[in-house]
């Protein structure tokens, strides 16, 4: 399987560029183990992904929020989120991860009164589209009791159980780790639930010692459909030795069919259920068995042509500039000084190609960013750093902000500022200086009244000289 992260992160009411979306070092989550989170996958079929059990990660996260005793959030509020992020994302193939924290500082244990708040992010995947087999290990530490921990809950800081467990599991030269309660019975693998068949049937723990795992509700229905029993019970790791087969079961994992435990083959021999199983989760989750996909599946449309100017800046993601992009943003260059000067298109500045990459390529003198919309450019925003003594330091100037015509009044240059703005922020900078275009530019009034809006205070002309030899 393989993983590719998605550009824009929902964070705090707004999409920001993945580099842009920070959280302070005294955050609450990061210091006690306070948010919860779910994950949600998302099945190719052109245009119109198939989204698994949305409104069941929704609910789910915020009882997980509900226990621990955060403010939990809309549920409608949650759903919008992650469609916009499928569409601004446009992902098809995915995996994405919401969370919820406490909009809290790390003075004081109590996360009660904060507020909570919401990021959804994700990454594209790539399916191998076979079953696979891993091996576990039988982890030295156990599931918690119920008492000392949220068990129905997914709350971050209750995975360290998992980390150390997997972690001693990979040096043990195993894929995963398998879980016991203090009774010594099987709960669940880290980040998956457990099953193993015998004579036909599906055993699996009881909801006591797992979380309720939606993929494992989801395996039930699929059973229910193959005609095949499922019984939920107490199990004792002799059965998982003793079993025809056993497999796991996760949002990430999907269904995953166990090869070994601690050193013991398991048989896995004759016709297999498992793959049976796993072949009806894959057209299910393609929608391709109205029973089952009618339930657990929500599709949405997420096109957006190429050729088509979005309507907002929804579709337009804004990342740093690299050097690959050198052309485009000489050509731009060249349109917006032409535009500047009244017309005259495509002026070649002198220099500029090394100045572009000394920019990006040290971020300390400045930064460059792009506007892209289904893969292209469509606009940049330049910025340069100086120090001075009336600013009281570093402040930055934004020195270029340019727009394809076709994309003009649709929020792309608003969108370049805010995400610059944001960047300039996160560096602790508190000024930013702009000059606007000549008072005889034809635009002039315009601009004027952008950057206004945009909140910038008219501190009077700016002039220049050059210097000559
Ligand atoms: N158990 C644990 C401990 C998990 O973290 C997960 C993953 N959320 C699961 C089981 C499987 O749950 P789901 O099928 O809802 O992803």
């Amino acid at each position: 399987m393989e993983f590719r992260e998605c550009k824009k992160i929902y964070m705090d009411h707004e999409f920001v560029a993945k580099e842009l979306a920070q959280i302070s070092i005294k955050q609450h989550a990061f210091h006690f183990g306070t948010s919860v989170f779910d994950s949600i996958a998302i099945y190719g079929d052109g245009d119109e992904p198939n989204i698994l059990a949305l409104d069941k990660h929704v609910k789910r996260i915020n009882q997980s929020a509900r226990l621990l005793g955060l403010q939990t959030i809309e549920e409608r509020d949650i759903q919008s989120a992650i469609i916009d992020f499928i569409k601004i994302n446009q992902v098809v193939d995915g995996y994405i991860r919401i969370i919820i924290y406490p909009d809290k500082d790390c003075l004081g244990i109590d996360p009660s009164n904060a507020e909570s708040k919401l990021c959804v992010f994700g990454w594209h995947r790539v399916f191998d589209n076979e079953l696979k087999k891993i091996s576990l290990s039988i982890s030295p530490w156990q599931r918690p009791d119920p008492m000392s921990t949220l068990p129905y809950a997914k709350v971050s800081g209750l995975y360290a159980i998992d980390a150390i467990s997997i972690a001693n599991a990979k040096a043990r030269g195993f894929d995963e780790a398998l879980l016991l309660n203090q009774d010594g019975s099987v709960c669940e693998v880290s980040g998956a639930n457990i099953f193993y068949i015998s004579k036909g049937k599906v055993f699996t723990p009881n909801i006591d010692n797992t979380i309720v795992g939606i993929t494992k509700e989801i395996i039930k229905d699929i059973c229910q459909y193959l005609g095949v029993e499922v019984v939920e019970k107490e199990i004792i790791l002799d059965e998982l030795i003793l079993a025809d087969e056993v497999f796991i079961s996760g949002t990430y994992h999907e269904i995953t069919q166990v090869s070994q435990i601690d050193g013991y083959e398991i048989k896995n021999v004759g016709q297999s259920l498992v793959k049976r199983i796993y072949e009806i989760y894959n057209q299910m989750k393609l929608s391709q068995i109205d029973t089952l996909s009618t339930k657990w599946i929500s599709r949405i449309n997420i096109v957006c042509s190429d050729n088509a100017v979005p309507k907002v800046a929804d579709h337009v993601e804004i990342r740093f500039a690299e050097e690959q992009d050198k052309i485009f943003v000489g050509e731009a260059l060249g349109k917006m000084v032409g535009e500047l000067r009244g017309g005259e298109d495509n002026p070649i500045i002198d220099g500029w190609e090394e100045a572009f990459y000394e920019i990006v390529s040290d971020r300390k003198k400045g930064f460059i960013m792009v506007a892209t919309y289904g893969g292209k450019i469509v606009g940049f925003i330049g910025a340069s750093f100086h120090v001075t003594l009336h600013t009281g330091g570093l402040y930055a100037s934004f020195e270029e902000l340019w727009t394809n015509t076709k994309y003009r009044k649709k929020f792309v240059g608003v969108s370049l500022m805010r995400e610059a703005e944001n960047y300039i922020k996160s560096l602790g900078i508190k000024r930013i200086d702009l000059g606007a275009a000549g008072y005889d530019y034809y635009q002039y009034e315009g601009l004027y009244n952008f950057y206004k809006g945009m909140g910038y205070i008219d501190i009077g002309p700016r002039f220049k000289k050059i210097l000559t030899e």
